[in-house]
């Protein structure tokens, strides 16, 4: 059967597990002949690169962790020679050193074909404008879907993140069709477009967005503020390219993502054994054809689950569901381990309140306390604040079992990103942390 696209592969299962299993060989290959460092790791655990037979032989490699990339600081795991290197991305971790990442000519290729992938399952023609919202520079997110937008045949806007003011005129003006931006960045532009009134003069059809986790509540609001038809998530990590290791479809079923180009599986992050099809675990990456840097088992930290069966769409490949959170994100409070992820999906059940939410985490008398703070929404009295602050936090207590101060406050007041959204404010003393 053949899938009418331009850029999204058309694979049976048999072609698909051959690729990989080429991509595996050549890989671990590749590094143990390029990499001092993954050839002390793969010598450690006693794999030689001629071992691997079979796809199921990637659980007797070792994993790769952050840690890997730390160390090798500033070109990490680099398994090719220095001229073949022509371009760097740093990753925007906040802490320690940045991860920086090295790139051949052939890797920037595959990447620029996986975000093309991404605009073609948006359903964009070449007749689409896309306006790029997102950080160029350091970051992948920038250069990443200008490089897509560009070899679909789209045309590029190539505006940046920030300055409201020049986002909404070039809305207005360029009429673009399409916005890549972060959650957030959206959440915020739909709110001034409306406060604006200037619905009626943008022509916005599609929101890609990816870069932090987002609520079914965030993205109807956003969806239906901009009478969108239809919003996509987009994962990607700046190890693996950048944004675009996958994207959901037309039915928002899930997200596709490339498996002719990564191996994607999901372990339990205690026992690091593969978990169940379909359970939530680690997302750990295994890449089939990138020089640069190569990925053997990466502990990417994100929380996911694969979804099973074959999609509505007809297209053949795999699915991941959304980004839940990271393992990292994990906060410990009164010993008890929670994810803001939980937290967001209690708000969830709550239609009086907004999707944006804050978690403040202080210590005080030798004591932790937790505090939410949540916006009412805009056609809501405040009259009711408090006994839905009691209804709220009850409901935390008893899904969460951890008891919390809630705060409801008036609509647009919690502060809004252009970027990420910081949703955790810890306070606590530093030993105290997660
Ligand atoms: P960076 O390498 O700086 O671009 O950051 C990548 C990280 O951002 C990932 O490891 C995820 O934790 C997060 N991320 C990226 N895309 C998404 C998404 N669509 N949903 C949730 N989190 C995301
Ligand atoms: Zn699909």
């Amino acid at each position: 059967m053949s899938n009418n696209f331009r850029f999204l592969p058309d694979l049976s299962t048999d072609q698909l597990e051959a690729i990989q299993l080429d991509g595996l060989k050549w890989t671990v290959k590749h590094a143990y002949n390029g990499s001092p460092a993954y050839r002390d790791k793969l010598d450690q655990s006693g794999v030689e690169p001629g071992d691997i037979r079979e796809l199921s032989h990637i659980e007797s490699l070792p994993f790769t962790t952050v840690e890997d990339l730390r160390l090798g600081y500033p070109f990490p795991l680099v398994s090719v020679s220095q001229e073949q290197i022509v371009r760097i991305h740093a990753s925007s971790g906040t802490t320690g050193k940045r991860k920086i990442l090295a790139y051949t000519q052939n890797d920037i290729d595959t990447w620029k074909n996986m975000m093309a992938r991404c605009f073609e399952l948006a359903g964009l023609t070449r007749h689409d404008r896309v306006q790029i919202a997102v950080g160029y520079g350091l970051w992948t997110a920038g250069v990443g879907f200008q490089l897509g937008c560009e070899h679909f045949g789209a045309m590029a806007v190539p505006i940046g993140p920030g300055n409201l003011d020049f986002q909404l005129q070039f809305l207005t003006d360029l009429q673009p069709t399409c916005l890549c931006s972060t959650a957030s960045m959206a959440l915020l532009l739909s709110e001034q477009v409306n406060k604006m009134g200037l619905r009626d003069k943008i022509k916005l059809k599609k929101l890609i967005f990816g870069a932090e986790p987002h609520t079914p509540k965030m993205r109807k609001q956003i969806e239906s503020t901009l009478s969108l038809e239809h919003s996509f998530d987009i994962p990607g990590m700046t190890e693996v390219y950048g944004p675009g290791t996958g994207m959901e479809c037309l039915e928002h079923s899930g997200m596709h993502y490339w498996a002719d180009i990564f191996i994607l599986e999901i372990i339990d992050p205690v026992t690091l054994k593969p978990v169940p099809p379909g359970a939530t675990g680690e997302m750990v990456i295994t890449t089939l054809s990138k020089e640069g840097v190569p990925l053997i088992r990466y502990r990417t930290r994100d929380l996911s689950r694969t979804i099973d069966g074959s999609c509505p769409c007809g297209l053949e490949l795999p699915r991941h569901d959304r980004i839940l959170g990271r393992s990292d994100d994990m906060i410990i409070f009164r010993g008890v381990n929670i994810y803001p992820g939980q937290i967001a999906g209690i708000l969830e059940e709550f239609s009086d309140v907004s999707s944006e939410y804050q978690i403040l985490l202080k210590r005080e008398g030798g004591l932790d306390f937790m505090k939410i703070i949540v916006e009412r929404r805009d056609i809501v009295s405040s009259e009711n604040d408090q006994q839905l602050a009691v209804l709220i936090s009850d409901r935390i207590r008893k899904k969460v079992m951890v008891r919390t101060q809630l705060e409801i406050i008036d609509p647009g007041k919690l502060p809004r990103s252009m970027g990420k959204s910081k949703r955790v404010v810890d306070e606590r003393n530093p030993e105290h942390q997660a």
